[in-house]
């Protein structure tokens, strides 16, 4: 009488929900400082502050205390798209 094997699954993180994170964009040239999304692949803890890769490609500091989606107005479109497209 062996006891079934169960494969140990990752714990649940309480950011699971979305997966995503804000990142708050520098301003660039002509370019404003938006929110943009950022997957979290690692606890929400060891990202924040850190430069990580957006959704839509660009690089910017996550800042844990903005929830994703954003209440903000100066939002990156793209990454709100890709955001709800990859959260289904
Ligand atoms: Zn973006």
């Amino acid at each position: 009488m062996a006891a079934p094997t169960v494969p140990a699954s990752p714990a649940p993180t309480a950011f699971a929900a979305t997966g995503f994170a804000a990142a708050r964009s520098r301003a660039h040239g002509p370019t404003a400082a938006l929110w943009h999304a950022v997957e979290l692949h690692r606890p929400a803890g060891e990202v924040d502050g850190a430069c990580e890769l957006t959704l839509c490609g660009t690089l910017a500091r996550v800042s844990v205390d903005e929830p994703w989606p954003t209440q903000a107005r100066d939002v990156c479109v793209p990454c709100v798209v890709l955001s709800r497209s990859s959260a289904r």
